[in-house]
């Protein structure tokens, strides 16, 4: 209609006026305007509806406007809008304890947080105190988080600019076969060489200073790159062996995205301390948290945590997540994570990558996949600069949105993250369009 549409106008000039966007040299945005979200879809100012594969910042797991968390929050809304920390309250109470049902092994106490990275900064300090030791050790190719210690820990280009190189923050290589750092060449020798290298760096660093391993049992962002068999339970063995804390940061992996309810589940490791935020309730109301074991919570049983936040455990984020984690476990939305990646997108990506040469390889698992993109499938080379884009890559996106597909594109990569509730024929029918959007960018890049 015509008031939408001017709405939409609207709300993009107001934007460009007065929103000072994230990661983002202001001046070279153009945002897409997004009027309304059902389900997996989106819409634009101009009224197209778009599948959404990238549910947002890989975080509405449960799709847009789920009915039941909807309304959740207005329940809770109607009924107590904020509680402040230090009381207790039946709607926080019952989301620690859904949590703490789903976590692996005797991680049971949670410490709620807004979002991922704070949730990581608290695990540290956590870790930190219970050790008495500084350091943190964690991968090149990860994130985790924009503020101060999480972007430091952070292995992505996003850690440049603000990396100060102290707090005790040090770097090492995770797994990844398709660009071994170790020349390795099947998954087995990766495995036992990357775990060689960071027993490497932990007695060069020295095992008495360092308080912490962080690492994402799956690394989200920087490329969904799925572990080899048996590394996790190879870390989990050197933080033990060297006291250790082992962190898991489950921020974009955890509830379902990997088809388990947390990533580590394909392992059958337990870390010291998990942190989640994204997926524990679709991200409707800001929301993170850690969760703790009892060695961990035994430390400050008596000696208080020198930690808190306002709205840590915030009623209408903990209704959220309520309503997210029955919905789940009633629908078996993880299952169908599961099956989805098992049936749809793992076969359907495979069949993309033997017809498309600027494929050079596709891996994931549930609703979690990474389609690396390459100019020369022997020499690997990425279609776009780590850090950057490409001419091509921007037409690959273009062509995907003209489509009707919204794609989470980084570098030379798009991941494949749709809500866990996207049904098979959506799924399809996104693989589709990207079919389509590859030949149409290749035929113009000629
Ligand atoms: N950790 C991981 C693995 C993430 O993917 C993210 C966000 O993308 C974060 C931490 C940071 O979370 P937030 O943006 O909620 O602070």
């Amino acid at each position: 209609t015509v008031t939408a549409l001017n709405d939409a106008d609207r709300a993009y000039e107001l934007d460009r006026a007065h929103v000072f966007h994230s990661w983002s040299a202001q001046a070279t945005l153009d945002p897409m305007v997004i009027t309304k979200a059902e389900g997996s879809h989106v819409w634009d100012a101009e009224g197209n509806r778009l599948l959404d594969f990238t549910s947002q910042l890989v975080y509405t797991n449960l799709g847009h406007q789920h009915p039941r968390i909807v309304s959740a929050i207005q329940d809770q809304a109607a009924t107590l809008c904020t509680v402040a920390p230090q009381f207790a309250n039946g709607t926080r109470s019952e989301a620690a304890r859904l949590i703490a049902s789903h976590t692996p092994g005797d991680l049971n106490r949670v410490f709620f947080t807004n979002g991922g990275a704070d949730a990581n900064e608290h695990a540290i300090r956590m870790a930190r105190l219970h050790t008495g030791k500084h350091k943190v050790l964690s991968t090149y190719r990860s994130y985790h988080g924009g503020t101060h210690l999480a972007v430091n820990v952070t292995g992505d280009p996003r850690r440049w600019p603000s990396d100060n190189g102290s707090d005790g923050t040090v770097h090492f290589f995770g797994p990844f076969l398709y660009r071994s750092p170790f020349h390795a060449t099947t998954e087995a020798e990766e495995c036992q060489r990357a775990l060689e290298h960071l027993e490497q760096v932990i007695t060069l660093e020295g095992a008495s200073t360092i308080a912490a391993v962080v690492l994402e049992p799956i690394p989200g962002t920087a490329g969904v790159m799925i572990p080899p068999a048996g590394y996790l339970e190879g870390v989990r063995d050197l933080c033990d062996r060297h006291g250790i804390v082992f962190i898991a940061d489950e921020v974009m992996a955890g509830f379902g995205r990997s088809g388990k309810w947390f990533a580590l589940e394909h392992a059958d490791v337990v870390p010291d301390l998990l942190t989640f935020a994204k997926g524990v309730n679709s991200g409707y109301v800001p929301l993170g948290g850690v969760a703790i074991n009892e060695a961990i919570y035994d430390t400050f049983t008596d000696r208080p945590y020198p930690g808190g936040l306002t709205y840590s455990g915030h009623p209408l984020a903990c209704a959220a997540a309520v309503a997210t984690i029955r919905a789940m476990e009633d629908d078996r939305i993880v299952e169908h994570a599961a099956d989805l990646g098992d049936t749809v997108l793992g076969p359907g990506l495979c069949e993309l990558a033997d017809k498309h040469d600027w494929i050079g390889e596709v891996r994931g698992t549930g609703a979690f996949w990474a389609i690396e993109f390459v100019a020369d499938q022997e020499t690997r080379e990425p279609l776009a600069p780590y850090g950057g884009s490409s001419p091509e890559m921007a037409a690959i996106l273009a062509a995907c949105k003209r489509r009707g597909l919204l794609p989470f594109v980084n570098f030379n990569r798009i991941h494949i993250v749709p809500p866990l509730t996207t049904t098979v024929q959506e799924a399809r029918q996104g693989l589709a369009i990207l079919d389509k959007a590859l030949t149409e960018a290749r035929v113009s890049a000629q």
